[in-house]
């Protein structure tokens, strides 16, 4: 039922913001979202928005700082021959035909 042209004390003609129809402002509900509508456009807010996600929290309980690289000297290395250069210079040769 909408609008109702007669005198009701106290009440007056409104329009739903939703579908435009006119009503008495007693008839219209204010919704959720702030909008002034008619019965048969009131409805409540979806439940889904009120949903809170559990914290996914990544940290770890605790950490410490990473250690210092150490250093050895081994005795003659300068000698030995990289094994990545090796495997590098064999790949290259083979590439451009030097093996
Ligand atoms: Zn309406």
């Amino acid at each position: 039922m909408s609008y109702n042209p007669r005198y009701e004390d106290g009440d007056w003609k409104a329009e739903c913001d939703l579908c435009g129809k006119l009503f008495k402002a007693s008839r219209l509900r204010k919704r959720w979202d702030g909008y002034k509508v008619c019965p048969s456009d009131w409805e409540i807010r979806q439940p889904q928005d009120f949903v809170k996600a559990k914290a996914d929290i990544q940290v770890p309980k605790w950490t410490r700082p990473e250690m210092e690289n150490t250093f050895i000297t081994i005795p003659g290395y300068d000698d030995w021959l990289n094994p990545w250069g090796i495997t590098w210079g064999l790949t290259w040769a083979r590439t451009w035909g030097y093996s």
